[in-house]
């Protein structure tokens, strides 16, 4: 018997990586991705050992190591330059987890992936946008939006925010989801879960020259003040990405457009004149910005286990595509990689003699799911609350939210709890 075909869909970050985690198991991965050629949206993560760890396992962890900084303190500030909070504690997660914690250009992580899948002989298919999937006893068929078929023994959901995957295995299930604000609908048989925007939050980012003091101490800096959030970290040694989030309750469609020439001159102007009296570092950050970038956040109401794949066990999802988050816990790409983790450990070897049977895959997709839906609940939830406490407007409230930081930097065991719960895993 040859080794089951795994339709992978999506190139982002769990996809390329549990294809290479499961070509060494035997398995052989075929990915496919939609988007012609990948883009720079010039957005960045900050990766912290859980994900880091797993990226060691398929060689990749040493590119972001190596021409990352490391980020060496965090810091949470007023919008007035006065400390909430100061720690020294990401020197010791080298010691203590194996890895740092470093920022990267979300572009530069998925051109190494897809490199790395080249180099491996994992094919992958660029303009390929799965719409169909036709499931049966012995395998699943999926169909792109033009109509081309391909047949592999399963399938793995790796198709991000709005998964046409998690769409599809809803159907199986008579589970419906659509893209409008949470309404909590129920309908006879039918469940309605709809993609909510986080709270009505928009981010705007982007990369400027890092200033010398920054330079010295590369530090997770959050800022906070009246109606924002700023937070910024290096992804290189002298490049530096930022965010602010805002409250903005006009229902503005997502894009990742970089914006450039003339509006990139407006849209510095603009925030210059709202964040001129914010704290050094905001406004030389913002006059330096080389790019900037605006979006909404989103995250998804939580699917329990039983709908993180489809009931003939040939579809299951991972990443985004089971569990979007709110950027503001820095962990929806680390949790996608412990996916890629857990699902390539769960799944059965490759065994020459014996098909793999939809029994087999609900086992482990079973074990997979509850396993990992706590756990990815949470940090949504906590990701969506650490969001709304950040952001909040009138001076009392600011006041209030700037205490109840600078209480919570007093209490060091309970922070460094709180990030070994996060690093300590998957193993
Ligand atoms: C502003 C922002 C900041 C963030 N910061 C952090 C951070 O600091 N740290 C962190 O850990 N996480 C962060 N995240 C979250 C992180 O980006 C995601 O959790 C992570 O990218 C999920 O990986 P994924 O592979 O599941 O999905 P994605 O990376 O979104 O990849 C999905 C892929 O599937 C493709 N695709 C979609 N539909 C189809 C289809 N129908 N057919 C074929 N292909 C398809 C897409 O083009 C894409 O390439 C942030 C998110 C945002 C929005």
């Amino acid at each position: 018997m040859s080794s089951p075909k795994v339709l992978v869909i999506g190139c982002g970050i769990a996809g390329p990586v549990v294809a290479l985690l499961l070509q060494k198991k035997g398995y052989e991965p075929l990915v496919f991705e939609k988007v012609r050629e990948l883009g720079d949206a010039g957005a960045s993560l900050m990766m912290f050992p859980n994900g880091l760890k797993v990226l060691s396992k398929v060689g990749m962890a040493h590119f972001i190591t190596d021409s990352a900084t490391r980020v060496t303190k965090f810091c949470d500030r007023d919008s007035h330059g006065t400390d909430l909070g100061v720690s020294d504690l990401p020197n010791i997660f080298v010691e203590e987890y194996g890895f740092p914690g470093c920022g990267v250009k979300r572009a530069g992580l998925n051109m190494k992936l897809k490199e790395r899948l080249a180099a491996v002989g994992i094919p992958v298919f660029e303009g390929w946008k799965l719409k169909e999937v036709i499931e049966d006893e012995n395998g699943v068929i999926a169909v792109s939006e033009d109509g081309r078929e391909v047949r592999g023994s399963f399938l793995i959901g790796c198709d991000g925010l709005r998964a046409v995957s998690r769409s599809l295995v809803g159907r199986e299930h008579r589970v419906r989801e659509g893209m409008a604000e949470y309404t909590g609908l129920t309908q006879a048989s039918h469940k309605f879960y709809l993609m909510r925007a986080y709270a009505d939050h928009r981010q705007t980012a982007g990369m400027s020259t890092t200033p010398p003091y920054l330079k010295e101490h590369p530090t997770m800096l959050n800022i906070y003040g009246p109606g924002a959030h700023f937070i910024c970290y290096p992804v290189s040694p002298n490049t530096t990405s930022w965010a602010i989030t805002q409250e903005e309750l006009e229902e503005a469609p997502e894009t990742w457009k970089l914006s450039s020439g003339s509006e990139l001159l407006q849209q510095r102007t603009q925030l210059l004149d709202q964040f001129k009296a914010w704290c050094s570092p905001v406004p030389e950050l913002i006059q330096g910005a080389e790019r900037i970038v605006k979006y909404g956040l989103y995250d998804r109401p939580q699917l329990e286990p039983e709908y993180w794949y489809s009931p003939t066990g040939r579809v299951v999802l991972i990443g985004d595509a089971a569990h979007p988050t709110s950027p503001h816990l820095g962990q929806g790409a680390n949790q996608a990689l412990e996916d890629c983790y857990h699902l390539d450990r769960l799944l059965p070897e490759f065994d020459k003699d014996e098909a793999l049977s939809s029994e087999k895959l609900i086992e482990a997709f079973a074990a997979f799911a509850k396993l990992r839906q706590p756990r990815t609940a949470a940090l949504v939830k906590g990701a969506r609350a650490q969001g709304d406490s950040r952001v909040v407007k009138g001076i009392n409230a600011s006041m209030e939210r700037d205490d109840r930081l600078r209480k919570s930097w007093q209490d060091n065991e309970a922070i460094t709890a709180k990030y070994d719960v996060l690093f300590r895993e998957p193993f």
